[in-house]
């Protein structure tokens, strides 16, 4: 006699995801794995007096997402502060984080102890200028209108940029680099505003990017129980939109010790591959955590992932680094920086860090969106024993050329890709305008896979949601790059899965393999609109974690 499941799925369309793509009536589960899937006749033989029966009505069933590339304490930020991503223009903007003031003022004569810290910032999280009329990044002219006493900040989507007031400007800006601090006279979007006396030459237009934006998060970097707030936040956030488990990436916070506090307590409701930040890679090796450790059949939630480290910025910051020059800085005759992007990280330190790591056994993981970035990364993998076995990892990869494809296939290399980046590379979009016509060559999942290049999707929450992905994939602006539905899910689960070195237990439905699944409302392969699809349940080794009622 078989011991009963704690949890049958039944009347089902439940899809393996494997290779074929089975479907399946009904799947059973105990003990965090899947113990039975098949015919509801045979999987309903497991139903106990104990065991909970949820009649799916014929519900799609698939393995639980895993986004590959988040940073959940910034879903977080966004969801406990002003969330920017709402904003239609740069007036609406300021309006969000106007509301965002007045809850920060009223939390102060609260004396709500948990914003002594803060020392009152305004913080807003999240704002795309490029899907504005008005265009432009946000101002210190902008910002001095929400407040002339509190720090006031406005983070871009891509963090790296940022709009600050003259409060920020006058208590930080002795931190900042130069070069990260921009001036009117640079002749970049943000200089301008509406033309008022802040235009004077050589001034900061409160717009700042990189080195300056990291110092702006650590002067703002919440405390532990502040960051548990958030993390809770964004859980709950990443659950009812089918995620399951993530690959975060995290730098200088207290988010390991927070998920891992949480996991202790029962309270993580999804898997946290952490991914460290290069900084960290010392403390590592002294203490002696090392990648895939933590998590895995000893239980457990939290694993140890990759170092992760840059290389380039990004296209919207016009920091990506290209071998050829940004179609808009030609037409730019003021523009400062260097037509091609810029290094974050410069190759010969990628390289030193890359073998260090590797060395120790550490598996990496490099930031490259610019066609150079990526040759660079490609270049110093080259250089470890087995780049493959290490399933070392570049991220973004967004303008890859054809021979950059075929050394990701050769080498192994995994390409850990955001979907819905695609948003900005249509027709008189962001990557029109910085890329010309080259924005017909980002992101090219087709070439990738047909390459056989191990695949992994993730969102970079920007915005955190499997599904919006998969649409934008399977919807590519240029056609010859989508992929089908079925790639495209599996982008987000085995493919992710793989990068994570957890191919043997997550990522498809099987016999054997933990228990984490999302129902949907409706057919990936049969919606009119993917991304509009409602989770109805979300399931992590083998517990309801998100259920809509
Ligand atoms: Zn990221």
């Amino acid at each position: 006699m078989t011991a009963a499941a704690d949890l049958v799925l039944t009347n089902a369309e439940v899809h393996t995801l494997g290779s074929p793509d089975e479907t399946h009536e009904a799947v059973a589960v105990r003990d965090g794995e899947v113990v039975r899937v098949g015919r509801a006749f045979d999987v309903e033989l497991l139903a106990g007096v104990e065991t909970r029966v949820v009649d799916c009505g014929g519900r799609v069933v698939l393995p639980g997402f895993i986004d590959a590339h988040t940073h959940l304490p910034m879903v977080g930020r966004s969801l406990v502060n002003a969330d920017l991503s709402a904003a239609g223009s740069p007036a609406e903007a300021v309006e969000l984080l106007r509301e965002r003031a007045a809850e920060v003022e009223s939390d102060d004569e609260t004396g709500d102890e948990t914003s002594d810290d803060e020392t009152g910032w305004v913080l807003g999280y999240g704002y795309d200028e490029s899907t504005w009329d008005d265009s432009r990044y946000l101002t210190r002219d902008d910002l001095d209108v929400v407040s002339e006493s509190r720090p006031v900040v406005a983070f871009r989507e891509d963090l790296h940029t940022a709009g600050v007031n003259s409060v920020v400007l006058d208590r930080h800006a002795d931190e900042m680099p130069d070069s990260g601090v921009q001036t009117a006279g640079d002749g970049d979007d943000g200089v301008g505003g509406d033309g008022g006396d802040g235009d004077t030459a050589g001034e900061p237009t409160g717009v700042v990017v990189e080195g300056a934006v990291d110092v702006l998060r650590e002067a703002t970097e919440p405390s532990r129980e502040e960051m548990a707030d958030l993390v809770r936040a964004a859980q709950s956030y990443a659950t009812a939109r089918g995620v399951t488990g993530v690959h975060d990436m995290v730098r200088g916070s207290r988010a390991p010790e927070v998920y891992r506090d949480l996991d202790e307590a029962g309270e993580l409701a999804l898997r946290v591959r952490i991914n460290y930040w290069s900084d960290h890679l010392n403390a590592l090796r002294e203490v002696g955590l090392r990648t895939n450790h933590g998590g895995g059949s000893r239980g457990g939630l939290v694993t140890v992932g990759a170092i992760k480290t840059f290389t380039d910025g990004s296209f919207g910051g016009r920091t990506a680094k290209l071998t050829e020059p940004y179609a808009d800085a030609a037409a730019d005759p003021d523009a400062t920086d260097e037509e091609t992007g810029q290094w974050v990280v410069a190759p010969e330190d990628l390289r030193d860090l890359v073998a260090a790591a590797d060395e120790s056994g550490y598996q990496l993981t490099a930031h490259a969106i610019g066609d150079a970035a990526i040759d660079a990364v490609l270049d110093a993998y080259a250089e470890t024993d087995d780049p493959g076995a290490a399933r070392h990892r570049v991220e973004h990869v967004e303008l890859a050329s054809d021979e950059a494809i075929e050394r990701f296939a050769e080498s192994g290399v995994v390409a850990s890709v955001q979907p819905n980046f695609l948003k900005w590379a249509d027709e008189g979009g962001l990557y029109d305008a910085r890329l010309g016509e080259r924005r017909l060559r980002t992101n090219r999942y087709r070439d990738l896979l047909d390459a056989g290049v191990d695949l992994a999707f993730g969102s970079d929450c920007m915005p955190l949601g499997p599904l919006l992905g998969v649409d934008l994939a399977t919807d590519h602006p240029n056609p010859d790059q989508s992929l089908t539905v079925t790639e495209a899910l599996r982008a987000y689960t085995a493919g992710a899965a793989y990068a994570g070195f957890d191919e043997d237990r997550l990522g498809t439905v099987a016999v054997g393999n933990a228990a984490d699944l999302v129902v949907l409302d409706e057919s990936p392969w049969e919606a009119d609109s993917i991304r509009d699809i409602a989770v109805s349940m979300t399931i992590v080794d083998g517990r309801v974690v998100f259920e809509r009622d």
